[in-house]
């Protein structure tokens, strides 16, 4: 979600770690920060904005004095982005200096009991009480104290630490996220991906969960959390710079798929604590939920998609009526929306601007508005009552996956919350879709690990000229999403049709050997799915099914099929979705295309 990179030798550290951060940028930039050892003291120096502010801040570093230093771009998850919430942050004492990408799920039970040991904090993030705990277990073994600190800290986390009273190494540790040591000759580095020290090495270590690399100008030496010695050796990397950016994936796409099930995870699981889900981010109280009259959601493009699948799936577990719109149609229809009403808003960038409309559309006409967005700060996030943020951490492919995935996950979460705060669902239930919910990240890995039947379909498949996509209920839901994947990067013509209609006009475009995708993954809709597959096989079509691993006679009916993993039928979207995202890619891979810039997209919308 950011990049960090350290370093320790005898050049001047600060030029070193921008031009590192350079090739990190992709990973976030809403600010960026270096801190130094200059012979006495830390200096951190950091900025709001691209790494270019900071850059002209400091003269391309030339103005820090110092041999030894970390630095980070940011990409915020906790905390606007601002000067004071950008990384370095450093401990109240200066003592300790430290960088983190990632997420502290029990930070603000650490911050609280650090304030009442008279700590004070500056900044919102997280990452602080990093650095407040550091220096509370410091006792002169900085090995200890990094052992104890994440003994405490819950979530997420690649660390880069400095510490005044140790100047002559940097600290590196990770869990849940990247980092990497670099190995140069009397001079070492630290950094999230490996782009950000092509320039200086090509030797590295990989660090495993919780080893901590204590780094030095002379060499590195790896512990695990119990402070044993490990022995590593080192990896030679031979990509070049392009493609160790996209993590040796042929395109940000294919990496962004792969990285749905971290996205899914660091999006939940800091969300449910003690088997319960708790929303600390939004404000709305149980009796609000209650006078409920109706809730719309209103988005553009494939987050409207997730509000075709959030209808299903809030009007079936809470019992409160559901709009779905398309943002730009929103504004200009008159919709009946009053103080009783609770608008959605769905944005990846929380900059679209149709979306902003609506939002201020809604918010004139009085409804309480809940935003699900993934960039922290974003003008939807700062307008909206209330802000769900999707921890899918920044998205560089123009087709969204991981963000989508992150969409549908806040979905299930917020349906489940209000459901049990208003009574529609019953304890056992409750506890049912929590477990669910935990299973699912794994659910997706697993379904993920089947993409190369995907990939042999789509061999067979690529030359088409039209492809249909149908379903019914959450699977039509689906189609869309899988037609609009298509379509994006792909640039084959797709329909995407609820299976019930499909012959009330459009099937009369199925000729002999057109590719109908059927999705049939709910088992109670599954006999009618395969009444519809009969139909256009009469007419002609080869049909690719997608079903449930235990639906095996989907065969007897269809040409080929796609099997997923069985999950609880609300969280099936979040697996049947994933060949469809695997399929377009392929295809679009087979037909040469421009996957992660498609002809005439943007990545964010920002004119109407
Ligand atoms: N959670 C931290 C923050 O919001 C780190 C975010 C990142 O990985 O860039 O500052």
């Amino acid at each position: 979600m950011c990049g960090i990179v350290g370093y320790v030798g005898n050049d001047q550290a600060a030029p070193i770690l921008l031009k590192g951060l350079e090739k990190l940028e992709y990973r976030g930039y809403d600010s960026a920060g270096v801190a130094v050892y200059d012979g006495t003291s830390i200096q951190v120096v950091k900025k709001q904005g691209r790494l270019k502010v900071l850059e002209d801040k400091i003269h391309n570093g030339a103005d820090l004095a110092g041999t030894v230093g970390i630095g980070h771009t940011r990409w915020a998850t906790h905390g606007k982005p601002s000067d004071v919430n950008a990384h370095p942050h450093l401990s109240s004492s200066g003592r300790f200096a430290v960088v983190h990408n990632g997420i502290i799920e029990n930070y603000l039970s650490l911050k609280n009991s650090l304030i009442q040991k008279g700590y004070s904090f500056v900044s919102e993030t997280d990452t602080e009480v990093i650095a407040q705990l550091l220096d509370y277990f410091y006792e002169g073994d900085l090995l200890d104290a990094v052992v104890r600190t994440i003994g405490k800290i819950e979530g997420s986390y690649a660390l880069g630490i400095l510490c005044r009273d140790q100047p002559d190494r940097i600290i590196g540790i990770r869990k849940d996220s990247p980092l990497i040591v670099g190995l140069g000759t009397g001079e070492n580095f630290i950094a999230s991906d490996i782009p950000a020290i092509l320039g200086k090495t090509r030797d590295i270590y990989r660090l495993k969960e919780n080893e901590i690399a204590v780094v030095e100008k002379t060499g590195v030496t790896v512990y695990n959390p119990k402070k044993v010695f490990v022995s590593k050796t080192p990896c030679h990397i031979d990509w070049d710079v392009s493609a160790a950016e996209k993590g040796g994936y042929d395109h940000f796409m294919a990496k962004e798929i792969m990285e749905q099930p971290k996205a899914v995870r660091d999006t939940i699981s800091p969300r449910i604590k003690n088997g319960r889900i708790v929303l600390d981010d939004i404000q709305l109280t149980e009796e609000q939920l209650r006078n409920l009259s109706r809730i719309f959601i209103v988005a553009c493009g494939s987050a409207y998609h997730v509000g075709v699948v959030a209808k299903y799936i809030l009007e079936r577990y809470t019992r409160i009526p559901v709009e779905v719109d398309v943002a730009s149609e929103f504004r200009y229809r008159a919709p009946v929306v009053d103080n009783r009403v609770l608008v959605i808003i769905i944005s990846q960038s929380g900059e679209t601007a149709d979306t902003l409309a609506a939002l201020r559309e809604a918010k004139r006409l009085g409804a309480r508005t809940l935003s699900i967005v993934n960039v922290v700060g974003s003008s939807i996030a700062n307008e909206s009552d209330d802000v769900i943020y999707t921890w899918a951490g920044p998205e560089i492919a123009v087709a969204t996956t991981k963000a989508y995935s992150t969409q549908l996950a806040v979905i299930y979460l917020l349906a489940i919350y209000i459901a049990d705060k208003i009574g529609t669902m019953k304890p056992e239930e409750y506890r049912h879709y929590i477990s669910e919910l935990e299973a699912l990240p794994d659910k997706i890995e697993k379904t993920l690990s089947g993409r190369d039947h995907v990939r042999q379909l789509a061999r067979r498949f690529y030359r088409s000229n039209d492809i249909f996509f149908i379903g019914r209920n959450l699977d039509y839901a689906m189609s869309l999403e899988g037609s609009l994947k298509l379509k994006e990067i792909s640039y084959i013509h797709s329909e995407a049709y609820a299976a019930g209609e499909l012959k009330h006009g459009t099937i009369s475009l199925i000729e002999e050997g057109t590719l109908v995708v059927a999705l049939a993954t709910q088992q109670k809709l599954f006999e009618k799915m395969m009444g519809n597959v009969k139909e256009v096989k009469a007419r002609g079509a080869v049909v690719l099914g997608v079903t449930t691993e235990d639906n095996q006679q989907i065969e007897k009916e269809t040409d080929c099929a796609i099997y997923i993993p069985r999950t609880c039928e609300m969280m099936l979207p979040s697996l049947a979705v994933l060949p469809l995202q695997a399929f377009a890619y392929y295809v679009a891979s087979l037909k040469g295309c421009d996957i992660d810039k498609p002809r005439n997209l943007a990545k964010s919308v920002t004119v109407e």
